[in-house]
């Protein structure tokens, strides 16, 4: 399941519940967060020709809402406090393993071993601090089309109240601050929640 919430909206900062999407607690930070949509599916038949090429046209068609408002409880908090320094030790130790090998002049297979280990914690490091951002805690990405942010999985007391906002604009736009309700695009014709990350 998820809720779609206009783009237009989210860069405005209008009819944002004031609970966080993930939990449907009330929210102890309002924070700026930069939504980008997912890498359409053929941009990946180009990792062959090169990482470049990939990361170039990625770049290019990639779409980015940058919401001015979005709201975390104190569980998103504890979460995003924990996985980034959870995984900021493991990366600092990817990069003390090298060092601490050419000082105490390991060779051979401790070397490789020593090696192998950094690598990996590098690696584990880099994902987890990518997923320790807003955008992830949220559950949330740009749709494919740049229209919709998906939130995946909403908190009902979300959904409820961006639900209850979408009402009032639709139904009742004379009493609703008109000029301040950005147009909602057309229905997606396929919005789906896909490549999850
Ligand atoms: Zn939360």
């Amino acid at each position: 399941m998820q809720t779609l919430i206009p783009a237009s909206w989210a860069a405005v900062g209008h009819g944002i519940p004031s609970v966080c999407s993930r939990h449907g607690l009330a929210a102890t930070l309002r924070a700026r967060t930069r939504f980008e949509s997912a890498p359409a599916g053929w941009t990946y038949a180009l990792i062959p020709l090169g990482l470049l090429a990939f990361l170039i046209v990625r770049a290019v068609t990639r779409h980015v809402v940058d919401a001015p408002v979005w709201h975390y409880c104190d569980r998103c908090r504890s979460r995003r406090r924990r996985q980034r320094v959870g995984f900021g030790l493991l990366t600092a130790v990817g990069f003390a393993i090298p060092v601490a090998a050419m000082a105490s002049a390991a060779d051979g297979p401790v070397a490789s071993l020593l090696t192998a280990a950094a690598v990996i914690a590098l690696i584990v490091g880099y994902i987890g601090l990518v997923r320790a951002r807003w955008e992830v805690i949220a559950q949330a990405r740009v749709t494919r089309d740049g229209q919709w942010i998906a939130v995946r999985d909403p908190a009902p007391e979300f959904d409820a109240e961006f639900t209850a906002a979408m009402t009032a604009a639709v139904t009742g736009p004379q009493q609703y601050a008109p000029a301040a309700t950005p147009a909602v695009p057309a229905a997606p014709a396929s919005a789906h929640w896909s490549s999850p990350r």
